[in-house]
């Protein structure tokens, strides 16, 4: 049951439809969606769910609705990062930068509430040449956005684990800013018994308090003539018109409007104060959870920063380095630098934001963790083993279904032939990191994300 109090406050929303939109909440018919790895795919020797395809997302480049929802846990693509598994409406972000970026160079762009990481992805597939910061606030969530990216691959996005206003400290840097607020969450009501026992009026009051106080902090970081966009799974007018009011009341931003399709089923809402665009998805009219979304363009410029933080990424000595190439050579546009005691490698042309993000936030991953030395040996780091960067001088072993579960779940898989450090793969995507001994295998796929379930 929908609460009473909600179903008033959504009377006269443009595009809700009581009859319709309560009907889709009772006969609950599940909607999944995944959407490519672009950067994986091409490495794929079979593609991954190739059975379950259904039909394609229609406002994105390679996102898919499957027949049916798969046992996702125990399917070896998941985890290697080949997909993610993402609802469709928060896929119409891809679509958005598409008219208002549609050739994309190397920008910087700020995810700034970002965990679990699905939007994260989708902008490092967009902005392949460009630099994603992933931010997220709370630690716990940041952790599990960090695993998110480790297993995505690329190592165009940074996360940080910082308050928004710690950004403050970043004036005009950023030419793309997503705030995909936290919000009262009514559009996961289909999904969620909890967003239905958790919503009350109140709440949606906190929520846009809190949501004006993010924009009040981070508009500073975007660059003059820089994009905005704002999102919730929020259908309540607190949070979503009445925030474009306000932004572009306040700030001065520029509304900018997206072409929709006819058939997506989206509806287009133009504010009543400023005119603002935005976009709303009903669950009864797309194929796709709640969402609400809206993009403006800055027209002002940033303040100048105050801030400096010790950096702490630092250059590895020659003679470490030198021991370092001995078991991993990398292309010629990365370079290397230390972490606390790990080497990571970044492709040179993030090394100087890194830099001047490194001396505002707390970085808690930044280019490719790639191992340490212990002594004269090399202990390569499972985010190496799932990067996209080429292991010539590592073997691997391309294993079948069964051995890679086994090895997922953290057990000894039976494996002839190899020796040392050595990957596994399952159908060309790399999984992680065995070490063959004479008398033994260890399997070190890290612990905490192995499979749990029988
Ligand atoms: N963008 C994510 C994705 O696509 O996977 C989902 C983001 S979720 C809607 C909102 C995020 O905001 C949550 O991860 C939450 O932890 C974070 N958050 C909570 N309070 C916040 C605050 N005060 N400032 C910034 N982010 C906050």
């Amino acid at each position: 049951m929908l609460p009473i109090s909600f179903i008033e406050s959504m009377q006269g929303v443009k595009g809700f439809q009581k009859e319709a939109f309560l009907a889709v909440h009772v006969h609950n018919i599940p909607v999944t969606s995944i959407r490519f790895n672009p950067f994986k795919k091409k490495l794929l020797k079979q593609l991954s769910l190739a059975d379950q395809l259904d039909e394609k997302v229609p406002w994105t480049s390679d996102a898919w609705y499957l027949k049916e929802r798969p046992s996702f846990t125990f399917d070896p693509f998941l985890h290697g990062g080949a997909y993610y598994v993402q609802e469709a409406s928060s896929m119409f972000v891809e679509q958005i930068l598409q008219q208002a970026i549609p050739q994309p160079a190397q920008e910087i762009v700020l995810d700034i509430s970002a965990a679990p990481g699905g939007k994260t992805t989708l902008l490092s597939g967009y902005f392949k040449n460009g630099l994603v910061v992933a931010n997220e606030v709370i630690k716990s969530r940041a952790a599990i956005l960090t695993e998110n990216v480790i297993k995505w691959g690329a190592d165009n996005i940074i996360v940080t684990n910082n308050d928004p206003v710690h950004f403050q400290r970043l004036p005009a840097f950023f030419d793309v800013v997503l705030l995909d607020a936290p919000c009262s969450g009514s559009g996961l009501f289909r999904k969620d018994a909890g967003a239905i026992a958790g919503w009350s009026l109140e709440n949606v009051h906190t929520c846009s308090l809190r949501q004006q106080r993010i924009i009040r902090d981070t508009m500073g970081v975007l660059k003059h003539g820089g994009l905005f966009i704002y999102s919730t799974c929020s259908y309540s007018t607190a949070e979503d018109e009445a925030i474009l009011d306000w932004m572009v009341q306040e700030y001065a931003f520029e509304p900018l409007r997206i072409q929709l399709q006819p058939n997506w089923g989206i509806v287009e809402v133009r504010t009543t104060q400023q005119e603002a665009w935005g976009y709303r998805f009903f669950p009864d009219q797309v194929k796709g959870e709640g969402f609400f979304v809206a993009v403006f363009r800055k027209k002002s410029a940033g303040i100048q920063p105050v801030f400096r933080l010790e950096n702490n990424l630092t250059q590895p000595a020659g003679k470490a380095l030198a021991l370092l190439s001995e078991h991993i050579q990398l292309p010629e546009n990365y370079r290397v630098f230390m972490q606390e005691n790990g080497f990571r490698a970044i492709q040179n042309h993030y090394w100087q934001p890194l830099q001047q993000l490194a001396q505002q936030l707390y970085i808690k991953k930044a280019g490719i963790e790639l191992g340490g030395l212990k002594g004269k040996d090399f202990v390569p780091s499972h985010e190496l083993a799932l990067s996209l960067l080429p292991l010539t001088q590592m073997n691997n072993v391309e294993v079948d279904l069964e051995t890679a579960l086994h090895y997922l779940r953290k057990q000894v898989p039976a494996i002839q032939g190899a020796k040392g450090w050595c990957t596994i793969s399952y159908c060309g995507l790399r999984l992680g990191w065995i070490k063959v001994l004479p008398n033994r295998i260890n399997n070190y796929y890290p612990a905490e994300w192995r499979i749990l379930k029988d």
